[in-house]
């Protein structure tokens, strides 16, 4: 007998931990390491935790997520506001909604010097009124008013000009049982400059040198006819749709006149709407101007617009009918492939590395559980195949492969649309998880490759050996200095990459920086 069968470091079931290398147990009862609070915490940011997990509810997954969140603040609640003032700002997240939730933690929870920074980044992180709505929600959950967010509430409404206020309240005018009214009362508000607005907030009052946005507002809420309708919204190119009522939203004619100005994120989530009612339809000049819009690179980054909510919409668009089941049209096809362009648009950019590439994609039954983004019907395994499209399209060498207890190829083409990879993915049937497998068939078939990339929430579990020691077993037997990169799909808090071994880095799917970070560490920068 010998006594290394049991204890060594060269080759582990995955159900054991390596010795001396510090790993967890994972959700699925086997080993892999735990990230470290400030790595959940960047999860958390990019990921939420809404739907939960294959193994956890959202309710413990929230929970768990938010106990990390809460040790990075006592540890250094600066350091916190920073992170997320960081990802929020350049919209490195599909929402903003967990910024707002920790922003709300900070205030309530931190030391002094974590609520001053949080108070003071307040406008930078809630950037719309509904985020200013979402934060009071949750920030009363933590604590009461006193002067620090009353002040803070107060400065968010008073930093702004009137033209910028005026266009605040009047597209986002009320959330979750809060109005800008009840702010205003709340904080005591005031300011000579912006007493106008103030006072049409909080009373109604029209006075003749309210804001003229405000004024066409109200023009649009007493409108008898389409044709008034139509006349105030040439007149302005700041109104928006949200600015009209309900029942003018279903003529062709009003979205006409929208359309040109039309802010990209309306854009997005409007294309079914509008060719319903007929406005965009093959080789209109609406078509056009909409695929125009939605390709312009530089407005998607200026408007923050996440890949997530493009492949939303994409999904969304070419099903032809809407979530709630309400609208239905016959999709454009020169709009899907602008929705298709665009996804890869959103992304930062990312220049081809001329290494080799394995692309690997957990398909295992955990990985189709859950919702990204709480977009329904996105699971991480299908939103993972759009994102390794991403390394793809950039790429020359690559090889796209799908595993769970077994790995297969899969033949997906740069030049396939996104929504044709995603259920191509999803067709493919599922068993249990082993993630050391890509290091294996790369192994058994002498394919040279640079670098893996994993795509997973390392719940791994079923292999005779873990996935660094495979790939540590690829690297003597092929003699490449390959890397792993381990991309978490799911905001648990585990990983299968080797935190001491610098050549596997553990990154977050759908941070839209992860592509350019993939690729920075396959050229080793
Ligand atoms: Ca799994």
């Amino acid at each position: 007998m010998r006594f290394s069968k049991y204890f060594q470091t060269l080759e582990m079931p995955q159900s054991e931990p390596i010795p001396g290398k510090n790993q967890v147990k994972n959700s699925a009862g086997g080993y892999s390491w735990g990230i470290d609070d400030w790595g959940r915490l960047d999860r958390f940011l990019i990921l939420g935790s809404e739907g939960g997990s294959y193994y956890a509810s959202e309710k413990e997954l929230t929970i768990k997520n938010a106990e990390a969140v809460l040790r990075c603040i006592k540890a250094d609640s600066a350091r916190v506001v920073n992170r997320v003032v960081e990802i929020s700002e350049a919209g490195r997240a599909p929402k903003n909604d967990p910024a707002i939730f920790v922003l709300a933690m900070v205030a309530g929870m931190g030391d002094e010097k974590g609520r001053q920074a949080a108070f003071k980044n307040l406008s930078s992180i809630c950037r719309t009124g509904t985020h200013l709505f979402s934060f009071v929600e949750e920030v009363e959950k933590f604590r009461g008013w006193g002067r620090g967010l009353k002040n803070a509430v107060a400065k968010w409404y008073l930093d702004k000009d009137p033209s910028q206020l005026a266009y605040q309240v009047v597209k986002y005018r009320q959330r979750g049982g809060w109005s800008h009214r009840d702010l205003l009362r709340l904080a005591h508000v005031k300011s000579e400059a912006l007493n106008d607005i103030f006072h049409w907030i909080v009373k109604g009052d029209i006075s003749e040198n309210l804001h003229q946005l405000i004024l066409d507002f109200e023009k649009l809420q007493r409108a008898e006819s389409e044709k008034e309708i139509l006349e105030t919204l040439s007149g302005n190119k700041s109104l928006t749709w949200e600015m009209i009522p309900t029942e003018y939203l279903k003529s062709p004619a009003v979205w006409e006149v929208l359309l040109p100005n039309l802010p990209m994120t309306a854009m997005i989530r409007n294309l079914g709407r509008m060719t319903a009612n007929g406005l965009l339809k093959p080789f209109s000049s609406a078509v056009t101007t909409a695929v125009s819009k939605i390709t312009d690179e530089e407005n998607l980054k200026k408007a923050r617009i996440h890949p997530i909510a493009v492949l939303a919409a994409l999904c969304t668009y070419q099903k032809g009918c809407g979530i709630r089941g309400s609208l239905s049209w016959e999709p454009v096809p020169h709009i899907i492939d602008a929705l298709d362009k665009a996804f890869y648009l959103s992304f930062q950019n990312v220049e081809p590395t001329a290494k080799r590439w394995m692309l690997a994609l957990d398909v295992s039954s955990s990985m189709n559980c859950g919702a990204v983004a709480s977009i329904p019907g996105l699971t991480p395994r299908m939103a993972s195949a759009a994102l390794a499209m991403v390394t793809a399209r950039t790429e020359k060498k690559y090889h796209f492969t799908a595993f769970s207890h077994q790995l297969i190829p899969v033949s997906i083409s740069p030049r396939q649309r996104l929504d044709d990879v995603v259920k191509q993915i999803d067709e493919i049937p599922f068993g249990g998880t082993d993630c050391s497998l890509p290091m294996f068939y790369a192994m058994a078939k002498k394919i040279p490759v640079d670098t893996f990339v994993v795509y997973t929430d390392s719940e791994t579990w079923a292999g005779h050996i873990h996935p660094s020691q495979a790939l540590n077993e690829y690297r003597r037997k092929m003699g490449i200095a390959a890397k792993l990169v381990v991309v978490g799909m799911v905001s648990n808090g585990f990983t299968i990459a080797d935190p001491d071994d610098a050549g596997m880095l553990d990154v977050v799917g759908f941070d839209t920086a992860t592509p350019a970070l993939i690729s920075d560490f396959g050229k080793g920068e």
